[in-house]
């Protein structure tokens, strides 16, 4: 491992051997890639830098230091509030979709040992396709989550969750859309189980905000999923993915203030003064922040709805394409730009085998094992090439024996046996 340099490198020399390290990453730049990156188009992206260079060295933390970061965050709050439904919503902007349900998680905890003391160990229920940030969030906080099967659709069954609610339950999650299908759940039948017994309903639209609130205006229904259904509590939305700000940048909203104030840490003793604090991070970027804002005020509602329409003509393209070719089949009916394919009876893996040796990166879902895509309009310089290397691959994965194939499922982040060092 290399140490500390003595003195420092040339920026040139750094930078540029900081390109050369890119040589081996996913091409997402040409449209290879078909998760983790959203990209609005190089204008966009100019105004993103732009925008993080002028607040790079501000910190969110102290509002009264930096008042410009309080309004531009109160204003993308304001903003999201409206998108989902209720304009007096209340919220805060968090580092990532994670820490968003984290946050919610323990506002709802906080508040349940104020307001239902007897509960010992708070259960929330999620539904098994829901992220995994609900199971690390329980992990965390001695949460207990209980994961409840999804339907042969993929989506939550409202039925098993009302029966699996107890006298520890405090809150019920549902996501639009979930991430492995991209189906959202049956948020209208969860608010309703969620108000008779009286629990919090999350619905996690991290991964469609963007999206679903968009879908009426290019004449597509899109399932209600915000505070517009009665019994939703809280929604979280990222604006680092169909946002297009920059990463680090999500959202958690509540429909009433005591939640969010549930949320906030505060500790007085601290000899540095009062401290308090909205989020798992002490710093709060403020090149983040001003970013996330300058993508909103720049793509306005007109911006969104042309990127929606632009993501679902790509969406409609490649699951008419994938439709079309014998051996394959798309899981369940995916509700947006989020969907997963899977084979008719031989080994999905060897598809995305030799889709990788063609030079595109395939994500890999198991439970069922299938290949899944997040399309943004980005991939619209991708989608033909991809279509006729996916036709050529699966006609030789069908040939192959199933047991060729050793790769396992996608792992994101670190393996078991990788260790972190
Ligand atoms: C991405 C995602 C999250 C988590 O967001 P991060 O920013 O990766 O922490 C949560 N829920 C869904 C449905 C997502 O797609």
């Amino acid at each position: 491992m290399p140490t500390l340099p003595k003195s420092g490198i040339a920026p040139d020399e750094v930078l540029a051997a900081m390109m050369d390290a890119r040589g081996e990453d996913a091409d997402w730049r040409r449209g290879r890639l078909w998760s983790l990156v959203y990209h609005g188009g190089a204008e966009h992206t100019g105004t993103l830098h732009r925008a993080y260079e002028l607040f790079s060295a501000e910190n969110g933390l102290s509002p009264k230091a930096f008042p410009s970061l309080a309004r531009f965050e109160a204003e993308i709050i304001g903003m999201l509030a409206g998108l989902l439904g209720d304009a007096g919503a209340r919220g805060s902007m968090t580092s990532c979709g994670s820490e968003s349900i984290m946050l919610a998680v323990k506002a709802y905890r906080d508040h349940a040992r104020v307001a239902k003391p007897r509960i010992w160990r708070p259960e929330m229920l999620v539904p098994s396709s829901a992220h995994p940030a609900f199971f690390k969030a329980a992990e965390y906080l001695d949460v207990v989550a209980r994961p409840i099967p999804v339907g042969p659709d993929y989506r939550a069954v409202a039925g098993a969750m009302a029966d699996a609610v107890n006298g520890d339950t405090i809150l019920l999650v549902g996501s639009a859309p979930s991430f492995p299908q991209g189906v959202v759940d049956p948020i209208d039948e969860l608010g309703r189980i969620a108000l008779d017994r009286g629990v919090g309903l999350h619905v996690d639209a991290c991964l469609g905000t963007f999206m679903l609130a968009f879908l009426d205006r290019i004449g597509r229904s899109a399932p209600r999923f915000d505070f517009r259904v009665p019994g939703v509590t809280s929604v979280s939305a990222d604006l680092h993915k169909y946002g297009y700000a920059a990463k680090g940048a999500s959202a958690v909203l509540y429909r009433e203030p005591k939640l969010l104030r549930s949320q906030v840490f505060v500790y007085k003793d601290w000899p540095g003064g009062h401290f308090s604090s909205p989020g798992v991070t002490g710093t709060r970027p403020g090149g983040i922040i001003a970013a996330a804002y300058a993508a909103l005020l720049t793509l306005g509602t007109d911006g969104y709805t042309r990127l929606a329409r632009e993501a679902m003509e790509l969406t409609g393209t490649l699951l008419r394409g994938i439709r079309g070719i014998p051996g394959l089949h798309v899981l369940g009916k995916p509700d947006m730009s989020v969907f997963a394919f899977a084979a008719d009876g031989y080994d999905i893996y060897a598809v995305a085998d030799a889709l990788e040796k063609k030079g595109w990166h395939m994500d890999r879902q198991n439970n069922p094992n299938s290949l899944h895509m997040i399309v943004t309009p980005h991939h619209g310089q991708a989608v033909g090439a991809f279509l006729e290397d996916l036709r050529a691959a699966t006609a030789r994965a069908r040939q192959r024996p199933p047991d060729e194939s050793s790769r396992r499922a996608v792992l994101y982040g670190i393996t078991d046996d990788a260790g972190t060092g």
